[in-house]
């Protein structure tokens, strides 16, 4: 539903189930645009949280209280979220590696290189369809590619151009922190995951939480599509400002 620094919001539904991978909104932002996909807020099975950064936790207090939901994250997230989410109705405590099952959706957690306390991302399964999430990571490992093999569809994150960044207005020590190994994929850093990760069965590529400041969103797609070959899977970039159509699987 949104995408990018100002805040991140994925929602998924599979055969009645609803649920919502952070929320980097305001409660009232996520309901104008969760209506702009005719869907409503309410009626939620669950709301996970990948990491305590703001862009990803801002409306998840306002938005539990509001709805007596309770929050799926990890211990470390919980603890460093706390005081800036207030009490919440309920905690539900994750760890990577520890698949979460709501019917046949399934949502399995697995650790991310980034600045945060524990933080995750998460592959969801329903009735054999894969769908990876991979945002907010600092470097491409082999236990992220390992992670993501067979989807049908991945959001990933394409966060900045490296000569952008570089010759862009950031402060020397924040460009550092989004270069380094716990900050963000750059555009090649992205296309060097896709290439790892690309097959035949995979239908959806969704660009995710670029900067505004240091990319441009024709930088990423053509540096994607060339790592992704001929062929290449349908290609969406998510926006800050827009929610992405409902996409079906
Ligand atoms: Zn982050
Ligand atoms: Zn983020």
């Amino acid at each position: 539903m949104s995408s990018g620094s100002g805040g991140n919001s994925v929602y998924i539904e599979a055969e009645g189930k609803r649920i919502l991978i952070d929320a980097g909104l305001s409660e009232k932002k996520l309901s104008q645009r969760i209506a702009l996909i005719d869907r409503p807020l309410s009626g939620l099975d669950a709301v996970f949280a990948t990491h305590e950064h703001s862009d990803h936790i801002r409306g998840i207090g306002p938005l539990l209280r509001k709805h007596q939901l309770s929050l799926f994250t990890t211990e470390g997230t919980y603890k460093k979220a706390y005081r800036s989410m207030g009490k919440l109705p309920g905690f539900n405590p994750i760890r990577a590696g520890q698949p979460v099952d709501f019917g046949e959706l399934v949502v399995e957690p697995y650790a991310t290189p980034h600045d945060a306390e524990e933080s995750v991302a998460f592959v969801i399964h329903y009735r054999g369809l894969r769908l990876g999430i991979a945002t907010d990571l600092g470097r491409v490992t082999q236990y992220v590619i390992n992670k993501l093999q067979k989807l049908d569809a991945l959001l990933i994150e394409a966060n900045h151009d490296v000569d952008m960044l570089d010759a862009g207005p950031y402060p020397w020590v924040t460009k550092r922190r989004i270069k380094s190994d716990v900050g963000h994929l750059s555009n090649e850093a992205c296309g060097e995951l896709l290439s790892s990760v690309k097959h035949s069965g995979l239908r959806i590529v969704v660009l995710m939480h670029m900067s505004e400041t240091n990319n441009h969103p024709e930088l990423a797609r053509i540096t994607a599509q060339q790592a992704l070959g001929h062929d290449s899977p349908k290609m969406i970039i998510a926006e800050q400002n827009h929610p992405t159509p409902l996409m079906l699987l």
